[in-house]
């Protein structure tokens, strides 16, 4: 099967070595990929993985390119792409494609209608309020005691939740996102959310419209710094398992989330075939779902798919034809690690071009992948290009030995201005 990835970050450099592993793959595409992506092979026939120069979100680029090559499936990384439809644009052109969606994507897209879909289907969601309006946007954060999460409706690069605890703070936020318009039309709606406390962890399901399956626990850390300190970023590091879930709590949150969800797109006649990603705060009360993001989490996915035994190209394809409720997902024992190193900066400004060495010692580690995100190609030297630039991921027989052999590997990289935290799954060590 000939195979074209959309996306350029750590998810897709994970995603393509997976499905690089699988016999079915003859052909890979990226695009636009990056310097990690271009120097996979696939295992079946040593081809090495093309990237082409086409932006994740140039659709009519990416739909030129595929009619023209013709790929057997189309894999869409990111979640800008699917809020603009590019799956409709292709399924209208005849091409196969995996993700949800224009009308399933709105779970990540819209925020204003996943908190209203919640609430009809019975999900456990913290108690919310949606806004057109500053003043009574205002009203709603006064009764909340300025304690809450305000929410952008739309897509803002993963920056538009802004936490407040008190009033100042609420009202600085609905007038950043609903009044200055600081992430453009994104903002012409908002949500209150009371603001919850809890261990927060990711769940990821593997949908085909009418089933899904649940993969085994991960925790990120989305602080900046060590300790939970500094600002919001798009992911600082993942481990898998998560003591913090057992069995029993992801076999309830399938039963509480998953099933009520599955319902609801039935009722609605939504039919998602992708992966339904809820962040989800274990509260004392119970998990209540923040947010569903409608594609793979960056960088979960660095973590889950060392683990997972089944050839990931047969469980895309059984996500796009419906037949994913003869498949059994298998995840071996091993525990994950992934470290993010990220730009001097980030998620500020940044500088790009920072040539990256030792990349080849750290590759020959054992049980240790490093996966790219921000990285590019310049007169053969592999350089920084974007926020987060390497996910290094090592995995062993437990937690302890995986985050030895991901920081071994990081020790063993350099660029200027790196930046990552000492701490992933410490948390999960402390209780373990
Ligand atoms: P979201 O993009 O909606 O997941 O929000 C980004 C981050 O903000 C989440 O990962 C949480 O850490 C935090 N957050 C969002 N909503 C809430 C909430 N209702 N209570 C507490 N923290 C929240």
């Amino acid at each position: 099967m000939k195979l074209l990835v959309i996306g350029s970050g750590g998810r897709e450099h994970a995603l393509v070595w997976k499905l690089a592993q699988s016999p079915h793959a003859t052909r890979i595409w990226a695009a636009p990929g990056n310097a990690g992506i271009a120097g996979e092979r696939l295992v079946h026939n040593h081809e090495p993985v093309g990237c082409v120069p086409i932006g994740a979100e140039n659709l009519a680029g990416l739909l030129a390119f595929a009619k023209e090559e013709r790929p057997d499936l189309t894999v869409v990384g990111p979640d800008n792409p699917l809020a603009l439809g590019i799956v409709d644009q292709f399924q209208q052109q005849g091409l196969r494609i995996w993700g949800p969606n224009r009308q399933a994507a709105q779970f990540e897209a819209s925020k204003v209608f996943a908190q209203q879909f919640m609430e009809r289907h019975g999900i456990p969601a913290p108690r919310a309020g949606m806004f057109m309006d500053a003043r009574a946007a205002s009203r709603f954060a006064a009764e909340l005691g300025g304690r809450c999460a305000v929410k952008a409706d739309g897509l803002a690069l993963g920056k538009g939740v802004i936490i407040s605890r008190d009033m100042a703070q609420a009202d600085a936020a609905i007038d950043d996102i609903l009044v200055q318009r600081a992430f453009g039309a994104a903002g012409s709606q908002l949500v209150i959310q009371e603001l919850l406390e809890g261990m927060e962890v990711s769940l990821h399901a593997l949908c085909d419209g009418t089933s899904a399956r649940l993969f085994p626990t991960s925790q990120d850390h989305k602080r900046a710094l060590d300790g939970d300190a500094g600002p919001n970023t798009g992911g600082m590091g993942t481990y898998s398992p998560t003591p913090f879930l057992t069995d029993t709590h992801l076999a309830m949150a399938y039963r509480d989330i998953i099933q009520p969800w599955l319902r609801g797109c039935a009722a609605e006649g939504i039919d998602f075939r992708g992966l339904l990603y809820p962040g989800v705060m274990l509260t004392k009360d119970g998990p209540r779902v923040l947010e569903f993001n409608a594609r793979f989490g960056d960088p979960e996915t660095q973590v889950y798919l060392p683990r997972l035994e089944n050839d990931l190209l047969e469980l895309l394809d059984a996500s796009v034809d419906g037949t994913l409720s003869r498949q059994q997902l298998r995840w071996s024992n091993l525990a994950v690690v992934c470290v993010v190193m990220a730009s001097g900066g980030y998620p500020g400004e940044y500088t790009r071009g920072k040539t990256i060495s030792g990349l080849e010692a750290a590759s020959r580690m054992p049980d240790t992948k490093v996966f790219h995100a921000g990285t590019a190609l310049t007169d053969g030297r592999v350089v920084t290009n974007g926020g987060r630039v390497l996910g290094v991921t090592a995995w062993g027989r437990d937690l302890a030995a995986a985050r030895g052999a991901a920081y071994a590997a990081v020790d063993r990289i350099q660029f200027e201005g790196a930046q990552f935290r000492h701490d992933i799954a410490s948390k999960a060590l402390r209780v373990s």
